[in-house]
């Protein structure tokens, strides 16, 4: 396997004696090394890993990614002269990682449920062997990022064997059958030598041909993100609340339903179980699509309570690397990071004690440019084997107290072209998704507007404006209702807010954990909203002819119409709903 994180320079592997001058939790001090920056060291009798972050003079600062409790000065330090690196191949899809790509159930089952320091597990198998077809043949010119094979990584997931992006070269050989992946599987004219697994530094985006526009959707199936806040493949959103609104359902849900090929999960663990849930949970999630298990199209970083800061830091790198490897192969990825801030705080954490001079609420000064290091590479991309693949990011942010003001939140809202605003009260409300339809926005809107038209309903976006519309004037009207009660106003504008409500309960909330409701299609969003936007406009017609705001409100279509979602016919249903709507109608002499 030829190591592609060096390219440029292959330099002496000579012995520098280091050692530990200074522990300060995650963060040691060493001397007598001579290392760059973010190499990878060895530090104490432990041989702990820790990543090289500072260098002044002749001391080197480094963050270790395992407790250094049992860690002091004079013990020995090894530079490495590697970067910190991700394994990248086969075997990747349904394991579950810690931040540094240790499989945990590798690490637990050597070591039971506490992490011991000092041990490295390979990423990927370098046991097990995988069924290699090559798609290329001896003679042909491949360069970096050529699909060389293809390897049945999952049931349902083909991986696509990538030239590591920076060698090239005329095929001398090339091999079918079961392999290892450190197996040469394909040898160049030139000698080099390709095996299924690449290394790859997790700071360094990995490179594709070309930057594609954002203009196709990322399908959620939850119709308040589709319909009014969409994200587009290739794009990032993201997702403050406080705690108990929501943000961990949201995640879920698009793991679990957006129409991305592959999924990657990085747990920050909120609350002290909350990742143990998710180690239990995930594994037993049903891919809606294939019925075979989430997990064969998903990768898991797991950063419980009991890991250091560091690996914490790490793992959003990791992931990353991970999303962008699957994208490379052309295929639709998307990351989840649940929740970003704890990112931010092991920054902070880091930070503190190096001593830096800290910027706003304790947080390092280049906490935004970390964060917009982050969300920038997502995107919808052409290959370099020219397919295109996509990396779209959505992170989850907890602002203490759920105040939006704070540099975590803030300094994301920046980057990201969605805002999905988790409200509290709405949460107080039982609304659920709680998403504030008022102060959340999509900056995809706009180019994502044709696809819908093309692909759903010509009326998509208008629909949405005129939704939006209704919403609006229903916060206009709030105050004056609260002040005289709803009866003082015209009825015109009761039936306004009647259809507010209606948009509000029926289209809006979405209840995750009903079978039906949990998912639904975008044909069924549109006609749903379609369906209420009638009943709207026949009750508008109706008071033009006398018809009373209550005999409105009392038809039964509305309720027909408020179940709807639930329905596993629905197009029975919507047919009722509307055979309803026009005997109600027709009986007030409204239509024909
Ligand atoms: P957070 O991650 O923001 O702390 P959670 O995602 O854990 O919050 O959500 C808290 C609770 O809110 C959930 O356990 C669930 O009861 C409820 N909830 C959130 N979203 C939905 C939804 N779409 N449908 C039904 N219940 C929901
Ligand atoms: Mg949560």
């Amino acid at each position: 396997m030829q190591e592609i994180e060096r390219p440029e320079v292959t330099r002496p592997m000579e012995e520098t004696a280091g050692e530990i001058y200074r522990v300060a939790g995650p963060v040691v001090t060493a001397t007598g090394i001579h290392p760059r920056m973010y190499d990878v060291v060895e530090v104490g009798h432990e041989k702990l890993m820790g990543e090289v972050i500072q260098i002044v003079e002749e001391k080197t600062i480094i963050q270790v990614y395992e407790d250094t409790n049992a860690v002091r000065p004079g013990e020995p330090v090894r530079d490495t002269k590697a970067s910190l690196v991700a394994e990248l191949g086969p075997g990747l899809l349904g394991t579950i990682y810690d931040g540094i790509q240790r499989p945990l159930k590798v690490l637990t089952e050597t070591m039971g449920d506490f992490i011991l320091r000092g041990v490295s597990a390979p990423g990927i198998s370098r046991e097990k062997r995988w069924g290699f077809t090559p798609t290329v043949a001896v003679g042909d010119t491949i360069q970096g990022g050529t699909i060389i094979g293809k390897v049945q990584e999952t049931t349902h997931t083909e991986h696509r064997v990538l030239c590591p992006p920076k060698m090239s070269g005329k095929v001398a050989d090339i091999k079918e059958g079961e392999f290892t992946v450190t197996d040469t599987v394909c040898t160049l004219d030139n000698g080099q030598k390709i095996s299924m697994m690449q290394k790859w530094p997790v700071r360094v985006p990995r490179p594709s041909a070309e930057k594609l526009m954002p203009s196709i959707p990322l399908i959620t199936g939850q119709r308040v993100l589709d319909m009014f806040f969409p994200v587009a493949k290739g794009g990032t959103a993201a997702i403050p609340g406080g705690f108990g609104t929501g943000k961990t359902v949201i995640e879920h849900q698009l793991a679990k339903w957006c129409d991305s090929e592959i999924v990657v999960y990085i747990g920050c663990g909120e609350r002290g179980n909350e990742m143990t849930e998710v180690l239990t949970d995930f594994p037993k999630l049903e891919d809606p699509r294939t019925g075979a298990p989430l997990m064969e199209r998903t990768v898991l970083i797991a950063n419980t309570s009991n890991m250091p800061v560091a690996a914490r830091e790490a793992s959003v790198y990791t992931g990353i690397t991970i999303a962008e490897y699957y994208r490379d192969m052309g295929y639709d990825v998307a990351l989840m990071a649940d929740s970003t801030s704890r990112w931010a705080e092991a920054m902070r954490e880091i930070s503190s004690r190096l001593e830096e001079m800290p910027g706003e609420e304790g947080y390092p000064a280049y906490l935004s440019s970390r964060l917009s290091e982050f969300y920038e590479r997502a995107g919808r991309v052409k290959t370099l084997s020219g397919a295109e693949g996509s990396v779209s990011v959505v992170g989850a942010v907890s602002p203490p107290g759920g105040d939006f003001s704070e540099p975590v939140t803030q300094g994301t809202l920046r980057i990201t072209k969605v805002f999905w605003a988790l409200d509290t009260r709405l949460r107080e409300r039982r609304h659920f998704p709680s998403i504030n339809w008022l102060t959340s926005y999509s900056l995809y809107n706009i180019t994502l507007s044709d696809w819908f038209v093309e692909n759903v309903s010509p009326h998509w976006s208008e629909l949405r404006e005129w939704s939006m519309a209704i919403l609006q004037r229903e916060a206009e009207l709030q105050e004056i209702v609260q002040l005289v009660g709803s009866d003082a106003l015209p009825e015109d504008e009761q039936l306004t807010l009647e259809v507010a409500r209606m948009i509000r309960e029926f289209f809006l909330q979405q209840n995750a954990f009903h079978s039906v409701d949990t998912f639904a299609p975008l044909d069924r969003q549109y006609e749903l909203l379609a369906t209420i936007k009638r009943f709207s406009d026949l009750a508008k017609k109706a008071l033009s002819l006398e018809v009373t705001y209550q005999e409105l409100a009392d038809m039964d279509s509305i309720t027909l119409l408020g179940k709807m979602k639930y329905e596993e016919d629905f197009a029975g249903e919507h047919k009722k709903v509307m055979d309803k709507m026009d005997e109600e109608f027709r009986q007030k002499e409204v239509m024909s």
